[in-house]
Order: structure tokens, then C-alpha cells, then sequence
């Protein structure tokens, strides 16, 4: 779904977001699990004011082995971790979960930035704020599942720079340069 940056146990966490917790540990077990820490690793391709994110390994069992991709907007996430991680981090899965008004306390945050209670449960859910204009309360929540790997190959590269790195450059090659005509 996406990539959540959290910064926990002493290391930047770089997290794959799962909506569905079964689908996130089939995923870990039969993948991640066998990768060989020294051998993941991730890279980041900015193309404008998007990135893509590709994660890979060498895997004791090759024969079942993905890597994993996603296109992703630049968030002052991105850009925190990218100044941030020091040449290592933590990977391990996350499971997003989309939370609405009556499933939260009073004073869970909206996505407006205003708090649960100053949304109307009788109408729709409507903030109250007059200068705001959020018509349904919406939140999420991310748990972390506890299994991680750590990570120390960790390369940012620009687009004109793909060629030069096996992982990204087919990854981009297969998703994007052999689409186009
Ligand atoms: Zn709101
Ligand atoms: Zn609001």
C-alpha cells in the first residue's frame, strides 16, 4: 500500500504497509524470512517529485525469491529518512489499518488535524471547524509486526544513474523502460 518511515529502537524503521495482516505475514515468512541480512538491499530512485522504492535480496531459498517495489509521492517522511538513517535501518512490515469516528476516542486526530470529538457524529461526520473543510473524520493506525531485518545497503539514485545498479536497473527496466514505445 505504501511505506511508513518511523523512527524506533534506536534506528530509522523502513515499513511496508499491509492492509491485511495475513497477506503481510505469508509475505515475511516465505520471503523476507530468508533473506541473509548483509545481502538486502534497498534502493530509492527520485524521478520528480516522485520515488520509487525497491527492496531485494540473495535468498537461501532462490527458487521462491521476489523483490518488492512501489511508486511513492515525496513526503517530508521520505526526506527525514533520507538525511536521517546513517547508513543503516531496520526492515520489517506494518499493517495499516483505516480507522473511522466511532472507532476511535475523543481525541484521536483526523487527517484535518482536528480532534474526533470536534466532528459531528450525527452528520456524516463533518468536522465543525467553519474554515475547515474535511467532510468525514478519517484516521489510521499502523501496527508493526515485531519480526525485522537490518539493513545497511542503502542507496539513493538519480534516474541517469540506474544503469549502474543491478537491483533498481531492472526493476525499472521491466516496470517502466519496456512499457514504453
Ligand atoms: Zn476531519
Ligand atoms: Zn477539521
Amino acid at each position: 500500500m505504501g511505506v511508513a518511515y518511523r523512527y524506533y529502537d534506536l534506528r530509522m524503521n523502513i515499513v511496508p504497509l499491509f492492509s491485511d495482516r495475513k497477506e503481510a505475514s505469508t509475505i515475511w515468512h516465505d520471503t523476507i524470512h530468508w533473506w541473509l541480512d548483509s545481502t538486502i538491499k534497498i534502493r530509492f530512485v527520485e524521478i520528480d517529485d516522485e520515488y520509487w522504492i525497491i527492496i531485494g535480496s540473495d535468498s537461501q531459498h532462490p527458487e521462491s525469491n521476489m523483490s518488492f517495489f512501489k511508486v511513492l509521492q515525496k513526503s517530508e517522511n521520505y526526506e527525514r529518512f533520507k538525511k536521517g538513517h546513517g547508513g543503516e535501518a531496520y526492515l520489517r512490515l506494518g499493517i495499516y489499518t483505516k480507522k473511522s469516528r466511532k472507532d476511535v476516542k475523543n481525541d484521536a486526530l483526523c487527517d484535518c488535524g482536528h480532534a474526533a470529538e470536534d466532528h459531528d457524529e450525527g452528520d456524516g461526520d463533518v468536522c465543525l471547524y467553519n474554515d475547515c473543510n474535511c467532510k468525514t473524520f478519517s484516521s489510521f493506525q499502523v501496527n508493526l509486526l515485531k519480526r525485522k531485518k537490518t539493513i545497511t545497503d542503502i542507496v539513493f539514485l538519480e534516474e541517469k544513474d540506474v544503469k549502474e545498479d543491478p537491483l533498481a536497473w531492472n526493476c525499472l527496466y521491466v516496470n517502466k523502460y519496456s512499457k514504453l514505445d
